[in-house]
């Protein structure tokens, strides 16, 4: 099987991962996707609600789709989990399947700052999606794309199209897509709910609901 493993921590998961999700999984034959939301981190992080609330809201909103599943491989664990840790744990799951790891651009262009990033990238092929200010040039901005490969060097930034296969510094391959651009972002929702405004139709009902519900982001608190 040829699986996406699509990390984050989705505080809260809003449309523009479903629907990430879902262009990745149609468009790169995937077999399934699996979300995969963040632990807690040891020092408690500005706005980071409880790793339990994070996953059970991504179970909500993924349960109506057979093609995604919902691992809770980091947020059971007590101590800090690093995704290179996470992606070995993988392989010993699925010995047998394909494993891509699903990344918006703006993430990827982070990845120096993630724990090990030279071994994070030497483990698993990637797929790197566009979101509004993060568009398929702006992988070259990346230390870890490995330039000749994509004849960079000759052609222009504009030049280079969407649907193109990088070779990273590594040698493992980086899929680049161009998704639907919709400009949602978790940073929004919580700004939002802050100021006590509607988040409808940014994130599934049943989130909405399960937010409201649990008072997960309170007004007036940051
Ligand atoms: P925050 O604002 O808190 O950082 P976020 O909306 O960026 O939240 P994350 O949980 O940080 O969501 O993202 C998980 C993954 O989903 C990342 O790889 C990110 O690039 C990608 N992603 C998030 N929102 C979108 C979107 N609207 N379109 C495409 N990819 C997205
Ligand atoms: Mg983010």
């Amino acid at each position: 099987m040829r699986l996406g493993i699509f990390g984050g921590t989705f505080n809260p998961i809003h449309f523009g991962h479903l629907r990430a999700a879902e262009e990745v999984r149609e468009k790169l034959n995937l077999h399934k996707v699996i979300f995969m939301p963040s632990g807690n981190p040891p020092l408690k992080t500005l706005d980071l609600i409880e790793a339990s609330h994070r996953y059970t809201m991504t179970r909500l909103a993924t349960a109506s789709n057979v093609d995604f599943v919902v691992s809770d491989i980091e947020v059971r664990q007590t101590k800090k989990s690093y995704t290179v840790n996470t992606i070995q744990m993988l392989y010993d799951i699925y010995p047998d399947d394909e494993l891509f790891f699903i990344l918006g651009i703006d993430a990827f262009l982070d990845i120096s700052n993630w724990w090990q990033p030279d071994v994070l990238i030497s483990l698993i092929d990637f797929i790197l999606v566009t979101r509004p200010g993060y568009g398929v040039e702006d992988i070259l901005k990346s230390p870890y794309i490995n330039r000749q490969s994509c004849h960079c060097e000759e052609q222009s930034d504009e030049a280079i199209s969407s649907n193109e296969i990088f070779q990273l510094k590594s040698g493992k391959k980086a899929f680049v897509l161009e998704i639907t651009p919709i400009g949602i972002s978790s940073t929004e929702i919580r700004r939002l709910l802050k100021e006590d405004k509607s988040i409808k139709y940014l994130v599934p009902e049943i989130v909405e609901d399960y937010i409201y519900k649990y008072k997960l982001y309170p007004n007036g608190i940051s």
